[in-house]
């Protein structure tokens, strides 16, 4: 049985930070991986992902050639070619990640983990033992439990697809529904959206919600409000039927489930560890990414808070940092995590909404704006770009800050470090504006 000081179950994004890291500050760490290294971000979420939001926003820029005086007369799109450079990428990704971990002096074992004891782990049959063990396991994509769910594909079918679909069904409203829908519309398959409640992204400020539903339609993408699929049945051409709770039904060529996702703690045998799971099987842990064993910590997808890449390498950097070189307090502030939509068009959005903020604060005040911005002034597609700040106390301290609209994506990192630091209106209108630019209007705002 090997030894380690460090034992790392999951190499996804968490996982192959906090091993790096620790391997850095001198810990013998080992990393346990199932599958591919990279987890989720790499394999079957972010990467992908932008790699098609790409290819979308390529599609979106030859619609408004035109009125830039361009003919587009004749291209073609193939999603084959897409998918077979997409997957070379994310091979010369893994590539890189494996030889990052080798180069850490991170020792690494394939397979799959789950405990035998506090300290003690199993892969396949060997037996590694470490006075600090971390769960990075990540999640995995829920499936409803309905007649036919499984001709429908998740979130990881969908970078599995080797031939775009002409017409699709994507069943929920969050992130992962809104996003792929968005690519698969604007490639130019025909998109129904099926959502149980009202709105597409609940939780968000309902400024950036009502105008991506608006442009969403604008843009042919079919919402069908208040509907769940209730049957799918395949037709003997191939295609599928989706039958509704209201007695109607859809043809499709593709379903796409998108309604969550569940944490991998199922087959890790927390019990041999005494590890205590929290509602819908994720790990909770302190402040410090710590369960309730002691020496066993859990970063990431697996604790249920913030699911973004950045969240979980953080929290696996500082928690290496905490255990392996004497920094006591080091531990991630999970408040004011900015975040990226990658709708058509993106949304970033950074701290309260505006109904939070009525909640958490006495005194609110709110600015915002709509408009058109200069790209699209001479494309015939004209959609609107729509920002809101969200002001707390007489200082008007910005705690909410919301986008949509094109550069929304790489707009807001930067407003998010002046709205941690504790940015007031004042600061955003005493900087001077860049000009001509979308993000100008952020910091002349009335
Ligand atoms: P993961 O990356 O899921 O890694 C967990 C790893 O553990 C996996 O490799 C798995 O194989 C392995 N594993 C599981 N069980 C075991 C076991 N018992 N033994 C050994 N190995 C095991 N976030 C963003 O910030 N930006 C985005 O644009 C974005 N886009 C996304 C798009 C999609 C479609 C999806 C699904 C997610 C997206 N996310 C995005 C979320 C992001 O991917 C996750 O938050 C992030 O990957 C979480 O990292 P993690 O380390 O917790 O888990
Ligand atoms: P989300 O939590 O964003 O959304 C899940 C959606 O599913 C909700 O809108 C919910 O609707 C709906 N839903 C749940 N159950 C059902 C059901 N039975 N039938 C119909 N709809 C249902 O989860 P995702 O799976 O989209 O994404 C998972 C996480 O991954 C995200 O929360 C995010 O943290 C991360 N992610 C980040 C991205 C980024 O950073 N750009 C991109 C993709 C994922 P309701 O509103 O009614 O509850």
């Amino acid at each position: 049985m090997t030894e380690y000081d460090y034992l790392v179950i999951g190499g996804g994004s968490g996982g192959v930070a906090t091993a790096r890291r620790a391997a850095e500050y001198g810990a013998k760490v080992l990393l346990i991986e199932s599958d591919r290294l990279g987890g989720t971000c790499v394999n079957v979420g972010c990467v992908p992902k932008k790699v098609m939001w790409y290819a979308a926003s390529i599609a979106d820029a030859l619609r408004d050639a035109p009125g830039y005086g361009f003919t587009v007369a004749g291209h073609e799109f193939d999603w084959a070619t897409l998918k077979q450079r997409r997957d070379a990428y994310i091979e010369r990704l893994n590539g890189i990640y494996a030889g990052m971990v080798q180069k850490a002096g991170v020792d690494l074992v394939h397979g799959f983990a789950h405990f035998v004891d506090p300290h003690t782990v199993d892969v396949t049959g060997h037996h590694f033992r470490a006075r600090h063990i971390v769960i990075a396991t990540g999640g995995r994509p829920n499936v409803p439990p309905i007649p036919g769910a499984e001709l429908g594909i998740s979130s990881d079918g969908f970078f599995g697809l080797e031939q775009q679909p002409r017409r699709v069904a994507v069943v929920g409203s969050g992130y992962i529904a809104v996003e792929l829908a968005g690519v698969f519309n604007a490639l130019g398959s025909e998109v129904t959206m099926l959502v149980r409640g009202d709105v597409l992204l609940r939780p968000f400020d309902a400024l950036v919600r009502e105008e991506l539903m608006s442009q969403m339609q604008d843009n042919g993408v079919e919402l069908r409000l208040h509907t769940q699929a209730k049957e799918i049945t395949r037709n003997a051409d191939g295609s599928l039927k989706v039958a509704l709770d209201d007695g109607s039904s859809i043809e499709v060529d593709c379903l796409l489930w998108a309604i969550g996702r569940h944490p991998n703690t199922d087959r890790l045998e927390l019990d041999a560890a005494g590890v205590e799971l929290g509602e819908g099987g994720v790990i909770p842990t302190d402040a410090f990414q710590t369960t309730n064993v002691p020496h066993i910590h859990a970063i990431g997808d697996i604790t249920g808070q913030a699911e973004l890449t950045p969240v979980a390498i953080a929290a696996g950097r500082r928690l290496a940092a905490r255990l392996f070189r004497d920094q006591p307090d080091s531990k991630l502030e999970y408040h004011t995590i900015p975040s990226v939509i990658f709708s058509h068009p993106p949304i970033g959005t950074v701290g309260l909404s505006e109904d939070q903020a009525r909640k958490e604060h006495a005194e609110v005040k709110v600015y915002t704006t709509r408009f058109t911005a200069m790209y699209n002034a001479m494309t015939e597609h004209r959609p609107k770009t729509a920002m809101k700040l969200v002001c707390a106390g007489p200082e008007e301290r910005i705690v909410g800050c919301h986008v949509i609209g094109d550069g929304a994506d790489e707009m807001l990192q930067g407003f998010a470090v002046a709205i941690r630091m504790g940015a007031t209106k004042a600061d955003f209108d005493d900087t001077i504006a860049i000009h001509p630019t979308s993000a100008e209007e952020m910091v002349t705002m009335r």
